[in-house]
């Protein structure tokens, strides 16, 4: 949409004051004594932070291999007070904080799954003020942060507005394709949840806008045969190559950023055998929903042409067929800039005098997002390098900054 010079002029001069109220709402928040305090605390506690972050990164968490670590986050929201503390049929595991009132309910959440597989050593090395370990960041930081919220509202004394419901849920990372937060949305807490925050690696990060990705298996598959006898029949690997060849071609915006990426491809038994199989995984990208729903039609159309056009070129009477299957679908979304919960997430970060770094991001939010519910995502704080590969390392250092700007944002976003 184009919005004429004038209107954008009074957009900007109603926007400009809504602003200044929040963030002015915010410091008057920080002014309050216990939440003053649960703040400072947040910072002073930082050591058992990390302490958390190492041994929760200690416990192996690969994709659908959460339960142990999810174990570890149970015993340590018990321990913490919280109340109803449960582990839902996917491994969820959920504690709650009540507040003054029923409403609004605040969920704040990490992902315990990491990229790595069972055998994966996850033994993390302190070097100094750097931490060095696979998930260190990614998502250990995340939890270690949930947990100090807890511990710094507690040791405060903090009575939030709403409740805060805290929870560690699996099945963020890959083919676990968000199904924590799925069943969080559609079983746990369905339609329960007013606002959802969740806490991803390092950073001041703050994502508004969640990136959606659909990714596919295809495979096409005929007779095959033998090379030179049973020549003339269609051949799936040039089927692919057909279907390669188109995608490559494919225009995609710049803005909203859209990507596709043919990843793999495989198949065939011989170099002088028809293959009876070849085929191809493919992702593709954008934090819009209309235009990655239409990439997504172009691919399949794409690809049934391809064998349609594999199939006219040879006469004899066998036929490749095509097999389409959904291997990852995370919705697009996004929380608008003008929300509220956007708003309060930046003066937070302006009033403990942070920049955070709006950045779009695929996160456990999307879900949320996608069904309208006002999502985030924020960093847990310090610095993260290397993610999803095992020399990831975290630095500690001014750590605590994240964790103060988690504990003041869940205050401030449990109010009306
Ligand atoms: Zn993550």
């Amino acid at each position: 949409m184009v919005v004429p010079a004038l209107v954008a002029a009074l957009l900007v001069s109603t926007i400009a004051p809504v602003r200044a109220q929040r963030a002015e709402g915010v410091a008057a928040l920080l002014r309050t004594a216990p939440v003053s305090r649960a703040v400072e605390v947040a910072r002073s506690i930082e050591p058992q932070t990390l302490d958390d972050q190492v041994r929760f990164c200690e416990i192996p968490a690969p994709p659908f291999g959460e339960a142990q670590r999810g174990e570890a986050l149970r015993r340590t929201f018990v321990a913490l007070g919280l109340r109803n503390v449960r582990v839902d049929r996917v491994g969820n595991v959920l504690g709650e904080r009540p507040g003054r009132a029923p409403r609004p309910r605040l969920v704040v959440a990490a992902h315990l799954d990491t990229v790595f597989p069972r055998e994966t050593s996850v033994k993390v090395v302190r070097e100094g003020t750097m931490l060095r370990g696979a998930g260190i960041g990614d998502n250990c930081r995340g939890l270690a942060v949930l947990v100090a919220i807890v511990r710094s509202l507690n040791t405060a004394q903090v009575r939030t507005g709403g409740p805060v419901t805290f929870v560690a849920n699996v099945g963020e990372e890959g083919l676990g394709d968000l199904r924590g937060v799925k069943a969080l949305f559609s079983e746990t807490l369905k339609g329960q949840v007013d606002r959802f925050v969740t806490i991803d690696n390092a950073g001041i990060q703050l994502s508004a806008v969640g990136v959606g990705s659909r990714r596919y298996r295809v495979s096409f598959r005929g007779a095959g045969g033998h090379s030179f006898a049973d020549f003339g029949r269609p051949n799936p690997a040039n089927a692919l190559g057909r279907a390669v060849a188109r995608i490559a071609e494919f225009r995609v915006p710049a803005n909203p950023f859209t990507t596709f990426n043919v990843g793999r491809i495989g198949g065939g038994t011989s170099v002088n055998a028809i293959p009876e199989e070849a085929w191809m995984e493919v992702d593709l990208r954008s934090s819009d929903p209309a235009t990655l729903k239409d990439l997504d039609s172009r691919l399949l159309r794409t690809v049934d042409a391809a064998m349609a056009e594999e199939n006219a070129r040879w006469a004899a009477g066998s036929r490749i067929t095509v097999e389409k299957k959904l291997v990852g679908d995370r919705p697009a979304g996004s929380t608008p800039a003008s929300s509220p919960l956007v708003r309060t997430a930046e003066a937070v970060a302006r009033v403990l005098g942070l920049s955070s770094i709006p950045s779009e991001a695929s996160s456990d939010a999307n879900l949320p997002m996608s069904l309208g519910v006002p999502a985030i995502a924020i960093g847990g704080g310090g610095q993260s390098f290397g993610s999803h590969s095992e020399q990831e390392r975290f630095e500690t250092t001014n750590a605590w900054q994240g964790t103060q700007n988690a504990v003041l944002l869940t205050v401030a976003l449990s109010q009306d």
